[in-house]
């Protein structure tokens, strides 16, 4: 039974003393009642609520209606019921759940979501591209983020002065100006370093892409980013063919894109490969018309192509900084941007969004 307070007839001390001896037993097993969070609050209200807990109760049932010469008796016996009732409310609502109430969870109700986080859109791409060529059996291989001018630029054949350099506005690392031109730090501007340094390693056959973040001096827009992710591939061996990169390329964007994304190969120049090209995919967005909804496609300005990645066949002259024999092997690299990727997949209209870590903008690929 739950305990109620009595009316009280008999107002001598030792009657008294009584009562408040049950009181306290009470809220003694009461208190050791309480589990959880919602025990608790039913317990802080059945003693405290102003307007109908026991303690207001005690006031009504036995200090008020105490005869005059009994009041002293009662007030001070109220008072200090008042202090311990509180402080034994106080100690129920700071408790910890104890082993017993752990154990009393119901296992079969169902289990607390906690959020996990999701995978950066950018790394999730990253990790589709290198999939993609994994399956083709290509390995992974990574490199330094600061790089040596020799490795960024002078074994892919940039020469010192060479134009081609300012296409690849460069950060440089402070106070190099004593070391050699080839010795001086940098933040690498591509990925390619690491075709370099693996061939350095291993002998053909090749087969790798390079995952990575590369820096450029450029101010960040909507379409720009000083920091960004690249993905270089490179196969090196013997009989290597344009055909070869072709049908590689051509299968990479069907597995990316689709299987009805069509590949087209335009002429380009880079310093490391020769001849280059510069792919684009037909329009993921038209379906290679060049319209929709009745007017001309954004995405491709109405071309029906999007252009996406470069590419090209090694140049002889880079096997000569690696000691290969440019007339026993030939190979072919590729090269593209994991944002521009990100932004044509989920229609991201500002790569700023991808840095800014926004968890409105990000839960979105949970
Ligand atoms: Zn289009």
């Amino acid at each position: 039974m739950a305990y109620t307070v009595p009316k009280l007839k008999d107002f001598s001390p030792a009657a008294l003393d009584k009562a408040v001896e049950k009181l306290l037993a009470a809220i003694g097993d009461e208190s050791d009642a309480v589990r959880n969070d919602a025990d608790k609050k039913a317990f802080r209200d059945r003693w405290l609520a102003r307007k109908d807990g026991i303690l207001t109760q005690v006031n009504d049932l036995w200090l008020k209606p105490a005869p005059k010469e009994a009041k002293r008796e009662v007030g001070q016996r109220v008072n200090k019921l008042k202090a311990e009732v509180e402080a034994k409310v106080e100690a129920a609502l700071a408790q910890k759940p104890s082993a017993a109430a752990e154990s009393a969870i119901d296992i079969s109700l169902p289990g607390i979501r906690r959020p996990i986080g999701a995978e950066h859109p950018i790394i999730r791409t990253q990790n589709d591209i290198v999939g993609v060529f994994k399956n083709l059996g290509y390995s992974v291989a990574e490199g330094p983020v600061i790089e040596t001018d020799y490795y960024n630029f002078e074994a892919l054949n940039f020469p010192p002065n060479h134009p081609a350099r300012d296409t690849q506005d460069t950060l440089f690392l402070a106070n190099q100006e004593s070391k050699s031109r080839r010795e001086q730090l940098l933040l690498r501007t591509h990925t390619s370093p690491v075709q370099i340094r693996t061939m350095e390693k291993m002998k053909p056959p090749i087969r790798i892409v390079i995952p990575g973040k590369v820096h450029r001096n450029d101010p960040p827009d909507a379409s720009h980013s000083p920091m960004f992710h690249q993905i270089e591939g490179l196969a090196v061996d013997t009989n290597i063919t344009f055909g070869d990169l072709k049908g590689t390329l051509d299968h990479a964007m069907k597995a990316l894109f689709g299987s009805d994304v069509k590949t087209s190969f335009r002429p380009s120049f880079f310093p490391f490969t020769e001849p280059s090209a510069d792919v684009q995919i037909s329009c993921i967005f038209c379906g290679g018309k060049g319209y929709r909804d009745g007017g001309r496609c954004p995405n491709c300005k109405a071309s029906g192509w999007i252009e996406l990645l470069g590419c090209g066949m090694v140049d002889p002259n880079v096997y000569g900084f690696v000691n290969y024999d440019a007339k026993k092997v030939s190979g072919f690299a590729f090269g593209m941007g994991v944002e521009r990727i990100a932004i044509l997949k989920y229609g991201v209209d500002d790569i700023q969004l991808f840095f800014q870590g926004d968890v409105r903008f990000l839960e979105q690929f949970g």
